[in-house]
């Protein structure tokens, strides 16, 4: 009988978990799909229970449809969501996660940034309304009967699943490092400024190592989850870090690009750049000791397919997929002339402006349904160039290139052409996150010697899938690009 790490991410739009063998294969994948509450002034949240419900429902589809017996879960390891504001009341109840693109905050991140300048040197990233401490702060400020309720706050969704599955109160350096309040050099809590700001430090959970055990399953979560009780719980880690080993960047000088809900570029570093964090990129922990990623997060990537999809095609969720998919291969790269600014959400990166718009410009008598829908791939595809140049990441090199938006092979394609290099897809790239994830499961079961020894052998694998850029859309793209460049701030005119 083998025996498994279980993994679960608790990503935006599911959860989803594996059971992974010693060599690094899956077993019995599952997903449920999770719901997401919008509401006016840029709210958005989820219900943390429905992570839980989703996690319970995996892990009974293994042992009812499956055939897995519990006792051979060796481990359970997590990843998923960071910047969350996730309060675990005084009763044990938890009230609704706030999303880490919820943008509610803003006037106390400008209080904020306005106060305490030299956080950003500290923490090694930007203040911004999706950054938790903001998010406490405007919650203290208008919500304090939540507030004075919460007991402890966590800001990663796996780190609620580990409460629910231990008891344990604790994150882990990559997702405690967005919250605004983690010495990002130290990996310890930056109690000397954050106390000023009038927030509680005795509410924030302990900081682990992604490898240290968190605590094991409780009675109580085994008779719901039926994992066996004491089976051992890993802290994990935070999305960016399991992306990034799912992805192979392990090592300085790695990089790779993420199109998931929202997107990021990321690169592995040996330090921060201070000067990169004051123009709005990220530097969170990796999971190797004083190894940095340094990320630029972009709020708007697949939601915007995702809308795309949504207002130009029809059908179910999967059909419309594909009929997106079919109306933009009857338009010629270029789109006719469209472009579109893609900053549904407001954006971060490569424009740091929370009150930016989605647009279309170029739009004649000849415009069809079709341009407009090409131009919204494209216009995602500029912009994550004009990051890539932000962040000095341009290169020739193949850019490995993982999640759900790689289904889309004409976005994929789009990419290569826009960005001039090769795209790599990692094969089974929806659960590339996951095997990160069951990284730190496998140090700590004895199945790799380090991180850099599980990518070499289970990540960077021959097989894969790449879409080589065609020369004949260089030019095109060449000249839109320019104007692309003086959308935002053409337009930033009319609300600014
Ligand atoms: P997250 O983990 O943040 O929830 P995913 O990696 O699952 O995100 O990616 C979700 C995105 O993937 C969707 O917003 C959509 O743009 C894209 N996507 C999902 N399925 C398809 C598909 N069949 N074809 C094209 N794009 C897809």
């Amino acid at each position: 009988m083998s025996t498994y790490a279980a993994v679960f991410d608790i990503g935006t739009t599911a959860v989803k978990g594996a059971l992974v063998r010693n060599d690094a294969s899956f077993y019995s994948e599952r997903t449920v799909e999770l719901e997401t509450h919008y509401a006016p002034d840029g709210i958005v949240e989820q219900n943390p229970n429905d992570w839980w419900d989703g996690v319970k429902f995996i892990a009974h589809q293994w042992w009812k449809e499956a055939g897995v017996d519990p006792g051979q879960v060796a481990i359970i390891s997590f990843t998923g969501q960071m910047e969350d504001v996730i309060p675990i009341t005084q009763h044990q109840t938890v009230n609704r996660a706030i999303l880490y693109s919820d943008t509610r905050a803003v006037s106390e991140a400008e209080w904020l940034h306005q106060q305490f300048p030299e956080m950003v040197q500290m923490t090694g990233n930007p203040i911004s309304a999706t950054t938790p401490l903001a998010k406490l702060l405007q919650m203290k400020n208008r919500n304090q009967k939540i507030y004075d309720d919460t007991r402890c706050f966590l800001f990663g969704s796996k780190d609620f699943m580990i409460y629910r599955l231990t008891g344990a109160i604790a994150t882990d350096p990559t997702t405690a490092a967005t919250t605004g309040m983690m010495d990002v050099r130290t990996r310890r809590w930056e109690t000397d400024i954050f106390s000023l700001t009038g927030i509680d430090t005795e509410k924030l959970p302990r900081i682990l190592d992604a490898a240290d055990p968190v605590g094991y399953v409780h009675k109580e979560a085994a008779l719901e989850t039926g994992f066996r009780p004491e089976t051992p719980v890993l802290c994990g880690c935070g999305d960016a870090a399991a992306s990034a080993i799912g992805a192979g960047a392990v090592k300085s000088g790695d990089s790779y690009c993420y199109i998931g809900t929202t997107g990021w570029i990321a690169g592995i570093q040996e330090d921060v750049n201070p000067e990169a964090a004051s123009h709005g990129l990220f530097h969170l922990a990796h999971l190797p000791e004083k190894s940095i990623i340094s990320v630029a997060p972009l709020l708007n990537a697949g939601n915007v397919y995702q809308w795309g999809a949504d207002t130009f095609a029809e059908g179910q969720v999967n059909d419309r997929f594909h009929a997106f998919e079919a109306l933009i291969r009857q338009s010629a790269p270029g789109s006719n002339g469209v472009l579109f600014l893609p900053y549904l959400q407001g954006e971060r990166n490569p424009v740091n402006d929370q009150q930016a718009k989605g647009a279309f410009w170029g739009i004649g008598p000849q415009t069809k349904k079709c341009d407009l829908a090409r131009a919204i791939i494209e216009g995602i595809c500029f912009s994550l160039k004009q990051v890539m140049e932000v962040l000095n990441l341009e290169s020739n090199d193949v850019l490995t290139t993982v999640g759900g938006g790689t289904k889309s092979s004409t976005w994929c394609q789009t990419l290569a052409d826009i960005l001039e290099r090769p795209v790599r897809i990692a094969p089974e790239n929806s659960y590339m996150s996951a095997l990160g994830a069951v990284s730190p499961a496998f140090l700590q079961l004895g199945w790799t010697n380090d991180y850099e020894d599980f990518t070499d052998r289970f990540i960077n694998m021959p097989v894969s899938e790449i879409f080589e850029p065609s020369q004949n859309t260089f030019a095109v793209y060449r000249d839109q690009y320019k104007q692309f460049l003086k959308m935002y701030p053409g337009l930033k005119g009319i609300y600014d």
